[in-house]
């Protein structure tokens, strides 16, 4: 078991990686509805953001999320640049007391809240809202009503954005770029929802790799009670 910010650099590094190897996949949703720049710039931007991830000294979850968010707000451009980027530079102080499960549904909520904010989405304009909505509610109910384990929870998170990325298919965009095409965008995956989702699934499996670092962290910090039991 590795700590929160060296897992946050991991993370980072995944979905570098991912979006890299996503790239054509997100360019070409790109083109059938806007310019046909996602694909390119987000593997640029996150590989450009784990590169500081990585030159982070004595990571912590918050500077490490901190750092991919500037990284990420100067290097993606688009709608989705500032959409990202200036997004988790917001929500990364929730995680400053350190990463709980608490925090992680914190930083959850925040990030949502501010993507909304910048963007003015709402579920149903076929956007990255659409995948992010049902990951930050089932993420917040699996935490907090069903007490799931943070990486099972975040595991429902993923199936849920996976379902609002389907969603995106069959309804019009009225956000972005896709909604100058009106009804042509019906019937078109929204690159957005679609890059969510692998971000997602990235953290995911270096979550399920690390094990449970929220646990680990808060191990480390609370005092040691001796069981007078033994
Ligand atoms: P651009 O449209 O400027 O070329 P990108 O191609 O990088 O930017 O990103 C497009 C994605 O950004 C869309 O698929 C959509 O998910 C998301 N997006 C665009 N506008 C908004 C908005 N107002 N709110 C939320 N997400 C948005
Ligand atoms: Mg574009």
């Amino acid at each position: 078991m590795t700590g929160a910010g060296t897992a946050a650099v991991a993370a980072v590094e995944r979905v570098a990686t991912r979006l890299e190897a996503e790239r054509d996949h997100l360019t070409e949703l790109d083109s059938a509805i806007g310019d046909a720049d996602h694909g390119g710039n987000m593997a640029r931007g996150w590989r450009a953001a784990a590169d500081a991830a990585a030159d982070v000294e004595d990571p912590d979850a918050a500077t490490v999320v901190k750092t991919t968010g500037k990284t990420v707000m100067a290097e993606v451009g688009g709608a989705a640049g500032p959409l990202y980027g200036g997004s988790l530079v917001f929500a990364s102080a929730e995680l400053d007391e350190g990463l709980t499960p608490e925090s992680a549904v914190a930083f959850a909520e925040t990030y949502l809240e501010k993507v909304q904010d910048r963007g003015d989405a709402s579920v149903g304009d076929a956007t990255m809202v659409d995948a992010l909505v049902p990951a930050v509610h089932t993420f917040k109910k699996s935490i907090e009503t069903d007490e799931l384990p943070p990486v099972e929870a975040l595991a429902k998170a993923v199936e849920a954005a996976r379902r609002g990325v389907d969603f995106t298919v069959p309804i019009r965009a009225s956000k972005g770029r896709a909604s100058y095409l009106g009804w042509r965008s019906v019937g078109h995956q929204d690159p957005g929802a679609t890059s969510t989702l692998f971000i997602l699934e990235a953290l995911l499996e270096v979550a399920q790799e690390h094990g449970d670092v929220t646990v680990a962290d808060a191990d480390a910090t609370s005092p040691t009670i001796p069981d007078e039991d033994v």
